[in-house]
């Protein structure tokens, strides 16, 4: 009976990995909204790995044709700069990254790493060589280790640990009963904002692409948090062309170029010293938010009346 067994457990072990393996696949492109109609190419090649030169060109886009949403985009970020666009809600900002990414092709125009056209180059080159921390971190029910150790499949423990280190987690994981063992997810540890970001975070500086695309969170972190993640973020994002989607003015301060988007066309360019100076819409913007920063730190220190 022990001969019958010991291989229908081990069918059954298989069985549960695939089955969760599946799941987790299937939450991920749910998740990323992925548009599975972005095909390699035939002759496709491998984007060859190293430092990356990302430039738009005249970028048209629209998610159904009726609707045009990015128009005549142009940019450059060189190797190991910082790119970060603002703009209101709607204006197109995550789009650029879903561009980036190949979720979509676009409509107009073209994306190049290297001078070579995303539509050239396999999807899997290209998908090694960016690492994305996005808005909202999917975390898998599974161990905390586990969830780190996603962002680079193979990597050992240990590399999965110094990540964790440099992204900032060790005080928080010493801190749980469990550690590194710690089941999260839906049906585990619930984190908060600043501790997904930095599980993102861990995750791309194990994966180490050339490449970082960090779309910023929208909730409103604490302003401790909020310093931290920024911290953390200018760490990761050392010596990597980075594409940042900023929803705060403080985290492009110290961008190399910042691009103002308004209903998917620049409006405005240039760092923030001089954008401060032009007087223009990123002026605007950055008074209206000092504003309501300085509005809720009064309201924090307004004795409560009960
Ligand atoms: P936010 O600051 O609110 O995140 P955003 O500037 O990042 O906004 P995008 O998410 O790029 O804006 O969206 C730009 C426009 O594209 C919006 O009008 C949005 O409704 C539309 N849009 C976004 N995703 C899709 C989609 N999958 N299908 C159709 N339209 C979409």
């Amino acid at each position: 009976l022990i001969q019958l067994y010991m291989p229908l457990n081990f069918l059954g072990v298989v069985y549960r990995e695939i089955r969760q393996a599946l799941t987790d696949i299937e939450r991920m492109f749910k998740l990323l909204g992925e548009n599975r109609e972005v095909a390699d190419a035939p002759d496709a090649i491998a984007l060859p790995p190293g430092p990356a030169e990302v430039r738009f060109e005249a970028v048209d886009f629209a998610y159904d044709a009726a609707r045009p949403i990015l128009h005549d985009l142009s940019f450059t970020i060189p190797s190991g700069h910082t790119l970060a666009v603002v703009g209101h809600s709607g204006a197109g900002k995550s789009t650029l990254s879903r561009l980036l990414y190949r979720f979509y092709d676009v409509s107009g125009g073209a994306i190049r790493i290297n001078g070579l056209d995303l539509r050239q180059m396999t999807q899997d080159s290209l998908r090694s060589a960016i690492g994305i921390v996005p808005q909202d971190t999917v975390l898998f029910n599974d161990t905390l280790i586990y969830n780190i150790q996603y962002g680079r499949p193979g990597a050992t423990r240990e590399e999965a640990i110094a990540a964790a280190r440099a992204a900032q987690l060790e005080a928080f994981v010493e801190s749980l009963p469990e550690k590194w063992e710690s089941r999260v997810g839906e049906r585990g540890l619930k984190l908060s904002g600043g501790e997904k970001q930095r599980v993102a975070i861990a995750r791309a500086l194990l994966k180490n692409p050339p490449i970082l695309i960090f779309d910023e969170a929208t909730s409103a972190l604490d302003s401790k948090t909020e310093k931290a993640i920024q911290a953390q973020l200018e760490l990761a994002a050392r010596g990597r062309t980075t594409l940042i989607i900023a929803h705060r003015l403080s985290t492009v301060m110290e961008a190399d170029e910042i691009l103002v988007l308004e209903a998917g066309r620049i409006v405005e360019r240039g760092r923030h010293a001089e954008l401060l100076a032009a007087g223009g819409a990123y002026a605007q913007m950055w008074a209206l938010q000092q504003q309501e920063e300085l509005g809720a730190a009064l309201a924090d220190d307004t004795p409560s009346l009960e």
